[in-house]
């Protein structure tokens, strides 16, 4: 099926394959990055306004290859947050979900890599829909054009690999919207603005330090401890926290940026004293900050088990956790709840395939 959607679609290449397209096709390799700046630049969702293109290859394109990658379905707008949910839908009528999250001087768009996720950790909705399949590079990119087509070209100023599924299971896709994020003809967004969220493969966050692309990169903490990590966060047994840590000491060495810690704040699990004195000595080891985010319900869901079971920290509580953590000098951000009430805070998305 890959290699269907691949050739159908024209969305996803990178600048390199472009230039093979158009070897292919019999054309002048500055075609391609004509094309890469319409496609990616100028938002273009139609052959005919790549005005600059002659008549004749406009025709091969438009017979040939397909330039949207995603319809929009619907979108869904929070007035008391100003966030705005996105539904979009695959050619194969899967569907999935983006966020556009505004704060004072920016707007983020969170988006997703997969439809639903392999990793069933026990606090995400996300999870708890199971997995379909990878996004391609098309798909992932295309949650950004068609939100900035709505928004207004260079509106959106940073994007957070946050939504839907684990970036790393999809790591050739996830690398290629990299690159085309941060090429120069393309978004103009510079790499630090771009922040690329794991659950923790070791093995790949070594060989996205290895790219040369210099995103930013979150770690899914949640718990400084291995045993608690592994109830909530079943890829831990897999992967073990120290394997992590291992790695984003690696990636922070060798991008020279500081890692984010995502820490989301379950009652009686990870808001103890001892979890505090876990985090200090994490925070520690490698150049960091610390992301808190309140836990958000996921009782949409009808969780079983141990999903139903957690609760959130109370907010007061959250502020005393953040607050010995900066009398120990270390860079704490608390997150809002945004969206809560439409389900597009983190976590919360999840919808039927
Ligand atoms: N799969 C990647 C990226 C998507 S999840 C990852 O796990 O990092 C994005 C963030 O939302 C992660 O830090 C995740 O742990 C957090 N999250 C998931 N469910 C949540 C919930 N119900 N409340 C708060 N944060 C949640
Ligand atoms: Fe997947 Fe991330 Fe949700 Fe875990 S938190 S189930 S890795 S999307």
């Amino acid at each position: 099926m890959k290699s269907v959607i691949k050739d159908r679609f024209i969305k996803g290449r990178t600048l390199d394959e472009l230039k093979d397209l158009m070897l292919e096709l019999g054309e002048q390799k500055f075609r391609a990055e004509q094309i890469f700046n319409w496609m990616y630049n100028h938002l273009a969702f139609d052959y005919d306004q790549m005005v600059n293109i002659p008549k004749s290859l406009r025709n091969k394109l438009k017979e040939n290859y397909d330039i949207a990658a995603l319809e929009k379905v619907t979108s869904e707008y929070s007035a008391s947050t100003g966030t705005e949910k996105y539904l979009f839908k695959t050619f194969d009528n899967r569907n999935i979900e983006s966020v556009v999250i505004p704060d004072k001087d920016r707007k983020t768009l969170c988006i997703s890599t997969q439809v639903g996720c392999p990793l069933d950790c026990k606090f995400c909705a996300t999870g708890l829909m199971g997995y379909k399949r990878n996004l391609t590079a098309g798909e992932i990119v295309d949650q950004y054009l068609l939100a900035s087509k709505d928004y207004g070209a260079k509106e959106i100023t940073n994007i957070v690999y946050m939504g839907m599924g684990e970036p790393l299971l999809n790591f050739e896709e996830t690398i290629k919207s990299l690159q085309i994020f941060t090429n120069e003809l393309s978004t103009g967004l510079s790499r630090n603005r771009i922040t690329v969220s794991t659950s923790g493969i070791p093995h790949k966050i070594k060989e996205l330090a290895d790219s040369g692309l210099r995103v930013k990169l979150a770690l899914s903490l949640h718990s400084a401890f291995e045993d608690i990590r592994s109830k909530i966060m079943p890829i831990n047994e897999k992967y073990s926290l120290k394997q992590n840590l291992d790695a984003i000491k690696y990636y922070a060495k060798t991008t020279k940026t500081r890692i984010t810690f995502e820490y989301t704040m379950l009652e009686g699990i990870n808001d103890r004293e001892e979890d505090i004195k876990g985090l200090i000595k994490i925070c520690a080891s490698v150049p960091s900050k610390i992301n808190i985010i309140p836990f958000n319900s996921i009782k949409h869901m009808n969780p079983d088990g141990i999903s139903a079971e957690l609760e959130p920290t109370p907010f007061h509580k959250i502020q005393l956790f953040a607050d010995k953590l900066r009398d120990k000098n270390i860079t704490v951000m608390l997150r809002d709840t945004q969206g809560d009430d439409i389900a597009a805070a983190c976590g919360q998305l999840a919808v039927k395939f």
